[in-house]
């Protein structure tokens, strides 16, 4: 096992006898990827009016009809719009977001949230689709942000507060390149100093704002060189001016014209060609391999999913479903049992509750039926007295009836002996 191994991490060197073809590899990525065409997804962070629209139509040198956000959104919005452009033969969807009403509102607190949420929203939309059993990722419309383009306003002073929260609770997410919106209101001189306070703050701020890579050595020098030029310092128009013999995209102002184009003018160049013409992929794949996978491993081990076990020891997606499940059922019956424990202690409350007002009851009865009979055995004996009482005045009655007859008898026995008397003398 040990022999085998060893062979497969070190494969043997060999030399073909012959041409073959697979030299042709680069090239069938090439045409593939150009079949399928590209993607790529611009966050754009900047208050109403810093020039965020004009930007972006003078880098894609497109009028992307993009409305006028008003200055009166109760809270942040993010818009997103996505354009089919076509450069020779290659075709590219290009979604362009926008933070609406970015720093309109009085009460500025949670004004980096709705960022977090869509930027997290894209992530969690990507990690759907690759979770599914049926996936369809080459086809796949991709929406997370490959760039976000923080847009500082040409202050000369430092960071705002706003601006330094936003780009630090973003930094993890996506990368960052910040700018100097409407260079061309600020003097050369200022803008030196702009530029150096605005990166020492974000150093000592910790923000990690995106660096062009020098891993490449095709393009190692002119990444290195710009990376000393951030945060460029850009100017956007999509008018054209005559500058000599040429029309070139300018601003126009009494005192003299701001060529957009002119490096001496403004960084709008050097933009341009390390975010379009030379980073573009690099961007692309820092985001799937960086930010994405961050939020991807955080995601996943949020739900309990891990490459280790306990010991260290490597762990199979199937042994982490078995050991989630086992532990999901082993939750569930503890928690039933817990239930059942609750419910027999509550039934025993309430039989203890029922038998207590059991017993009360029947105190209440005992008392009410010694109350009764009391109160019967009282009415009892005054109904006796009662009766005795009438069968002694019935005897009353009767003897004093008795009496009455004999003294009526009495009396009219000597009324009559009267009467005779009478009748006797009258005659
Ligand atoms: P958004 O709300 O951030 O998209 O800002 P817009 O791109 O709509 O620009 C707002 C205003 O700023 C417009 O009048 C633009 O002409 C002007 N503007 C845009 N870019 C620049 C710039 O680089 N310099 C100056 N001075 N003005 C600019």
């Amino acid at each position: 096992m040990a022999a085998f191994d060893e062979k497969k991490d070190h494969p043997r060197s060999l030399t073909m006898c012959g041409h073959v073809g697979f030299e042709s590899l680069p090239d069938q990525l090439v045409d593939r990827s150009i079949q399928q065409g590209f993607c790529f997804n611009i966050l754009c962070v900047g208050e109403t009016g810093i020039g965020k629209s004009t930007l972006i139509n003078t880098l894609f040198n497109t009028n992307f009809e993009e409305l006028e956000s008003s200055h009166f959104c109760p809270c942040v919005r993010l818009r997103a719009q996505t354009y089919e452009l076509q450069e020779s033969n290659v075709r590219l969807k290009l979604t362009v977001v926008n933070t609406v009403g970015f720093g309109d509102q009085i009460n500025k607190e949670e004004s980096y949230q709705p960022i977090i949420d869509y930027i997290d929203d894209q992530f969690e939309a990507y990690l759907q689709e690759e979770l599914k059993i049926k996936r369809t990722l080459f086809n796949y419309h991709d929406s997370r942000i490959h760039v976000c383009l923080y847009f500082i306003a040409p202050t000369g002073h430092s960071l705002r507060t706003l601006d330094l929260i936003t780009m630090k609770s973003l930094d993890s997410k996506v990368n960052i390149i910040p700018l100097i919106a409407k260079a061309d209101t600020i003097s050369k001189s200022e803008l030196q100093k702009f530029k150096m306070k605005l990166m020492s703050e974000l150093v000592i701020n910790g923000v990690q704002i995106y660096q062009f890579p020098t891993d490449d050595e095709t393009t190692a020098k002119i990444n290195g060189a710009m990376n000393g030029h951030l945060p460029f310092a850009v100017v956007g128009s999509m008018d054209e001016i005559q500058v000599g013999n040429k029309m070139v995209k300018a601003r126009q102002y009494p005192w003299g014209i701001v060529q957009v184009e002119n490096e001496n003018h403004c960084d709008f160049v050097k933009l341009r060609e390390m975010l379009i013409c030379t980073n573009m992929e690099d961007l692309r794949e820092q985001t799937h391999a960086r930010h994405y996978e961050l939020y991807r491993r955080c995601k996943l081990e949020e739900m309990g999913f891990a490459d280790v076990g306990p010991e260290n020891k490597p762990l199979s997606l199937q042994e982490t479903y078995e050991a989630k499940r086992h532990e999901f059922y082993g939750e569930r019956q503890r928690k039933e049992e817990e239930m059942k424990q609750m419910f027999v202690q509550r039934v025993k409350e309430k039989e203890a509750i029922l038998k207590e007002a059991e017993r009360e009851l029947q105190a209440k009865f005992e008392h009410l039926k010694r109350i009764h009979q009391e109160e019967r055995m009282k009415l009892e004996e005054k109904r006796r007295i009662l009766e005795e009482e009438s069968i002694a005045f019935s005897k009353k009655k009767a003897n004093c009836d008795l009496f009455q007859s004999q003294s009526f008898m009495a009396a009219g026995s000597s009324i009559k002996k009267d009467k005779d008397r009478k009748n006797f003398n009258f005659m």
